[in-house]
């Protein structure tokens, strides 16, 4: 099921999500919901407090990128969608890298990141498996910007007040539902 994705301005996406603490059948469809809803939207993440469930769960699937990349990038990345659930960066690499990010819920804004260019994180899949990656390229800034959801973090956070407030009306409009998206959206307008 295509689920709407909530924008900017909802205090979904600011709050810190709580431990997914059991799988079954509803986490199942959950996260058949978000893969879909993510597809749909033809992003390459989402994460579940952007479609008003306040769970540490996000879906990655960086495989509409692979075309348009040279074979040796490709072949170290995932071609399927990858589920992290109850997350934890346990590693952080020194080196970081500068790269543009979009978010679902912030349509049509781009901004220039920085951020490490290699994580490390535990977490479990889609089968409540315990598993550890280490990942780097644009794995690795897919999953730190999806990882900052769960504690209700956007990538605005992290570009300058500057940019910021260069952004101000737009995050405006967009918060009180006059931008419009070419996927489902919500937005929670203020009482
Ligand atoms: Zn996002």
């Amino acid at each position: 099921m295509i689920l709407p994705i909530r924008l900017f301005g909802d205090p979904v996406l600011r709050e810190r999500a709580e431990l997914v603490k059991r799988a079954d059948e509803d986490l199942n469809g959950l996260i058949a919901d978000m893969i879909e809803t993510m597809r749909n939207a033809n992003g390459i993440g989402l994460a579940a407090p952007q479609i008003g469930r306040n769970k540490r769960l996000f879906v990655v699937d960086v495989s509409p990128l692979l075309d348009s990349m040279a074979e040796h990038e490709r072949a170290e990345l995932p071609d399927q969608p990858l589920v992290f659930i109850n997350p934890e960066i346990t590693w952080e690499s020194d080196e970081e890298v500068e790269y543009e990010e979009g978010c679902l819920s912030i349509p049509d804004i781009m901004e220039d990141v920085i951020r490490p260019s290699a994580v490390r994180i535990a977490f479990r899949d889609a089968a409540f498996k315990r598993r550890e990656l280490q990942v780097d390229s644009i794995l690795a800034r897919v999953i730190q910007h999806e990882y900052d959801h769960l504690d209700g973090v956007l990538f605005l956070d992290h570009i300058s007040a500057f940019r910021r407030q260069i952004l101000k009306r737009k995050l405006r409009e967009i918060a009180r539902g006059e931008t419009t998206a070419e996927y489902p959206t919500e937005v929670a307008l203020a009482a």
